[in-house]
């Protein structure tokens, strides 16, 4: 495992990019060791404008993602919310985030992090090649997800371009965003699924009924 410190080192930045339709425990967790593990400064969690992968349509207002997003991660000192994606027009794509966030923070190393599943999609992203010039990726493993399918998948990048692709092992927690909003919707409990402000919001403000 690639551990470091940022003592002598430059400074690492995590970006955590997803829908949080809601934020859970999965994502905080994945980030959290991913942190640790990597040496990172700080951690961005970047909730998506309108998501070129997603098709369901109705996805929570981003307003309603950021806010939640917000709440999930106030606790953390490590953790900040950025809402690049929200503010800019149509959709995003991750290569146009990273290119950004190169800007903002020209010095640092940019580690995108994602779950196992999502790095899959990486290869339909536009722009990966680009992409794996300007930031590395880490992998978090996902219950149900097999991480020796993951470089099955990637086998046709070279070895500059796969040692930007680091995984990790989180402690496996079975829990997705799609199956919140359905016990939300089906009146079954959430909590100790994701934290407690973000529980509260969801049901002051109606979501997911
Ligand atoms: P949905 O069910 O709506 O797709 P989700 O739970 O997969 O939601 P996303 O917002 O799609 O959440 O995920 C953002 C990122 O977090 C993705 O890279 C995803 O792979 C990762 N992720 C989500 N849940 C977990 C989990 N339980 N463990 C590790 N990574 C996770
Ligand atoms: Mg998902």
């Amino acid at each position: 495992m690639d551990k470091a410190t940022s003592k002598g080192r430059t400074k690492r930045i995590g970006l955590m990019g997803g829908t949080f339709d809601p934020i859970h425990h999965g994502h905080l967790v994945a980030a959290e060791e991913a942190r640790f593990e990597f040496g990172l400064g700080k951690v961005i969690f970047i909730p998506a404008g309108i998501p070129p992968h997603k098709t369901r349509k109705d996805i929570s207002l981003p307003a309603h993602r950021l806010e939640m997003t917000g709440r999930a991660v106030a606790s953390n000192p490590f953790f900040t919310v950025s809402d690049l994606e929200i503010k800019r027009e149509g959709r995003s794509y991750t290569i146009d985030t990273v290119q950004e966030m190169r800007r903002l923070f020209p010095g640092n190393d940019l580690f995108f992090i994602t779950g196992a599943d999502a790095v899959l999609e990486i290869l339909t992203w536009r722009n990966v090649i680009g992409l794996l010039e300007i930031c590395s990726f880490i992998a978090a493993t996902r219950p149900g997800f097999k991480l020796e399918s993951l470089n099955k998948s990637l086998s046709h990048l070279s070895h500059q371009q796969l040692s930007k692709i680091k995984t990790l092992e989180v402690p496996a927690l079975a829990i997705s965003s799609t199956d919140i909003r359905k016990r939300v919707q089906e009146g079954r409990p959430v909590k100790y699924l994701l934290p407690e402000k973000v529980e509260e919001y969801i049901y002051l403000n109606r979501l997911y009924k």
